[in-house]
């Protein structure tokens, strides 16, 4: 997009920050990571709360061999993105329901979490220490990843006896990726229920690496898990959620142990009921969306991208994409509130100042 010569957002950003933008091609950026100056660290003993973080220079952190992290797999990420508006100011997305779903994961896992002001005072801080790097207006975004992990060794299996909370950021591109082409994975499961697929732990994820390697290695973008207990409704993607559309109707499976509770999927419901579009919340066969209309992948880095194809035991179905489509509304309406060329009416950003 060319600059116009009224609108100089650039300018005005740069009056935000003094001009001291780092030497970046903000328009090449993709969803990889940009070191930045600065990360936030805090830490706490088990039973005790957390009380005073700080900032410290990005880099290698030290671990003992035998922490809880490493050995058990003691761990919770996040992931939310910052904004900078076309005046420079910046604004997060619903910081405080990451706070929330990082508390029930630590509840889980067995870990002190940070309290909600805690955590959205963190990453306000980080993003300050690193304002530099928050990408002018419309050229992407600051993704920030805030970590919880058992830091303190511990041998015989227990919570760990000492805890850290860490908060990176790194510049990401405004990259729109058309279409996902989905592969629908027969054997391997993603979560099962009593498990930990409602929480973002990490554990949840080097178990999908090998279907998602082989569904790339064939030409795919994406596996679609199922249900561990009968196989025959959908579950989600390796690290989105998913949306079946037909007519007027918008289905997505519930939140009630498997599926990971994204933000963005909580939103786009939102948006899409004062679209009027009838919403449910229900478990989706996986026959049902193959006969859909339309079908969408929401996240917090998809933010909300079409389904070009689904392939289920070797057949393909294709959906309609781009122009027109229900996907194509909610994220222009999406994006417009995160971005600031749309009203905030549900209050859900929170500006970093
Ligand atoms: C993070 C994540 C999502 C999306 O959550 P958002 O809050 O929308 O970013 C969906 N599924 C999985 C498995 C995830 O890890």
């Amino acid at each position: 997009m060319a600059p116009s010569p009224k609108s100089t957002p650039e300018a005005n950003a740069n009056s935000n920050n003094d001009g001291k933008y780092p030497d970046v091609n903000w328009e090449e950026m993709g969803f990889s990571l940009t070191p930045t100056d600065y990360m936030y660290v805090m830490k706490c003993s088990i039973g005790e709360k957390f009380s005073q973080g700080s900032l410290i220079p990005y880099g290698n952190i030290e671990l003992s061999p035998c922490s809880g992290i490493l050995n058990y797999g003691q761990g919770l990420f996040e992931g939310l993105k910052a904004y900078r508006k076309e005046d420079g100011r910046i604004l997060l997305f619903r910081p405080e329901q990451n706070a929330l779903r990082m508390k029930a994961g630590a509840e889980r896992l067995c870990m002190p979490s940070p309290s909600i002001e805690q955590f959205v005072g963190a990453v306000k801080q980080t993003v300050l220490a690193n304002e530099r790097w928050v990408p002018p207006f419309e050229k992407g975004s600051m993704y920030l990843r805030p970590l919880l992990m058992g830091s303190g060794p511990s041998l015989g299996l227990g919570p760990a006896p000492e805890y850290t909370f860490l908060i990176y950021a790194s510049p990401v591109g405004s990259y729109h990726k058309r279409s996902l082409n989905l592969v629908v994975e027969e054997k391997q499961h993603r979560a099962s229920s009593g498990g930990t697929g409602g929480i973002k732990t990490v554990a949840n994820y080097s178990p999908v690496l090998n279907a998602l390697s082989r569904a790339k290695a064939q030409g795919f973008s994406e596996v679609l898990f199922l249900d561990a207990a009968t196989g025959k409704y959908i579950d989600e993607a390796s690290a989105c959620n998913i949306f079946s559309v037909k007519g007027n109707s918008i289905s997505t499976p519930p939140t009630h142990g498997t599926i990971l509770p994204g933000i963005t999927r909580k939103s786009i419901i939102e948006i899409a009921g004062t679209l009027g579009y009838q919403v449910e919340e229900r478990p989706v066969a996986i026959d049902e969306l193959l006969d859909a209309d339309e079908a969408f992948c929401t996240g917090t880095a998809v933010v909300v991208t079409s389904i070009g194809s689904v392939t289920h035991q070797g057949r393909r179905i294709d959906y309609k994409t781009q122009a027109d489509t229900v996907c194509q509304k909610l994220h222009e309406i999406l994006t417009g509130i995160q971005m600031g060329r749309l009203a905030d009416t549900k209050g859900w950003m929170v500006e970093v100042n």
